[in-house]
């Protein structure tokens, strides 16, 4: 059993930030997350684009964020149980909670908070019927690092901003030998500014642009080595190629923590917005995962939902103790 003073559900930036918080009030922290590697979306979904909205930063790579998150936190010795996802909370007395992972690790703690963001991460999939045979073996849902694809041709379909996005990077930078987009309407739902590069780049022969067609079937021994495109006016085409990266966005699904007896609105947990306290008693959700009136699902935000559920945990934990506000410029980091 591991026991800690607050387990965390997930390990994204707002989880991360709030280890820090929690240890300037000498609370350690513990967190589980179903990912091998802790940085959320930002590590999972987009750990090379830069972010402009942290302050302080004027621009920094979401995976330096995370990378910067996790030195702040490192003087707070926080645990970590990464690759599971959390399933159960059971309230075993009026200060314990037992937070169990798919894989049977027990964890202990008096206060539990979720920041789970858009729960357990799940790619929208193609209906193509071979697409699972070829995962990891040139299927890919996400691009975690565009080093992986440097001299191979490339199939991205999907029509947002994700797949814009990407073929831009991809192409600009010359990481790639080719790379083409696929795209079922002659339109796109990307930002204009994307569109017009897109464009501007299939001009140039930089980037493949294939609309008003689908990817129907992929080829390949053990791996991917072609797709079949399905053309609106040409029929179907066979396409030479190393990778296929369908990037249709995820699914936003709660996973477990739909079922642990908290108040669920519009997908996300309701929270008291005085401390980030759910319905239920020593439990807090905090960052992209809760919800309340006016909420913006954005890292800033999250962070400050974190530094006031740490306090209030912390009322909960000491509640015979008076907690006075103190500065990091006067005490230092780990001075309180
Ligand atoms: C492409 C893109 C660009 C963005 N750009 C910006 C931007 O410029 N500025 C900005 O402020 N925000 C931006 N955001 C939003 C920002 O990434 C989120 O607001 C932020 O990641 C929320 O952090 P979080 O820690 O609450 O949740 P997340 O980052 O979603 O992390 C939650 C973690 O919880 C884990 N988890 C969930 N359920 C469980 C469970 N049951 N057991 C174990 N683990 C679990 C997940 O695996 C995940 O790792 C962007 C998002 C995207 C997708």
């Amino acid at each position: 059993m591991i026991k800690t003073d607050i387990i965390i559900i997930g390990a994204g930036p707002v989880g991360l930030f709030t280890i820090f918080e929690a240890g300037l009030l000498k609370l350690r922290c513990h967190l589980i997350d179903s990912l091998p590697q802790a940085g959320g979306q930002c590590s999972e979904i987009y750990p090379k684009k830069p972010i402009y909205d942290i302050p302080g930063f004027p621009s920094i790579l979401a995976g330096e964020l995370i990378d910067n998150l996790m030195e702040q936190a490192a003087p707070f010795k926080p645990g970590f149980t990464l690759g599971e996802a959390a399933v159960t909370i059971d309230k075993v007395s009026e200060n314990e909670f037992i937070v169990t992972t798919d894989k049977g690790t027990k964890h202990s703690a008096p206060i539990v908070m979720i920041a789970g963001g858009l729960g357990v991460f799940e790619p929208r999939k193609p209906p193509i019927e071979n697409l699972t045979d070829y995962e990891d073996k040139g299927v890919e849902y996400i691009i975690k690092d565009p080093n992986f694809y440097r001299g191979k041709r490339c199939v991205i379909a999907g029509g947002g901003d994700s797949a814009l996005d990407w073929a831009i990077f991809l192409a600009k930078n010359n990481i790639v030998s080719e790379v083409s987009l696929v795209h079922r309407r002659s339109s796109f739902r990307g930002h204009l500014d994307s569109v017009q590069q897109v464009m501007d780049l299939a001009d140039e022969g930089k980037v493949k642009l294939i609309t008003e067609a689908e990817v129907v079937g992929i080829g390949g021994n053990g791996k991917v080595e072609n797709v079949v495109i399905k053309h609106k006016t040409e029929g179907e085409i066979t396409k030479e190629t190393d990778h296929f990266i369908p990037l249709f966005g995820l699914k936003p699904s709660l996973g477990p923590i739909a079922d642990w007896g908290l108040e669920i609105e519009k997908n996300a947990i309701k929270v008291d917005t005085t401390d980030y306290s759910t319905n239920i008693p020593g439990i807090y959700a905090i960052g992209d995962v809760n919800t309340y009136e006016n909420k913006l699902k954005l890292i800033l935000c999250g962070f400050h939902e974190g530094t006031l559920a740490v306090q209030s945990a912390f009322s909960r934990i000491h509640p015979e103790k008076k907690n006075v506000l103190k500065y990091t410029t006067v005490n230092g980091v780990t001075g309180f």
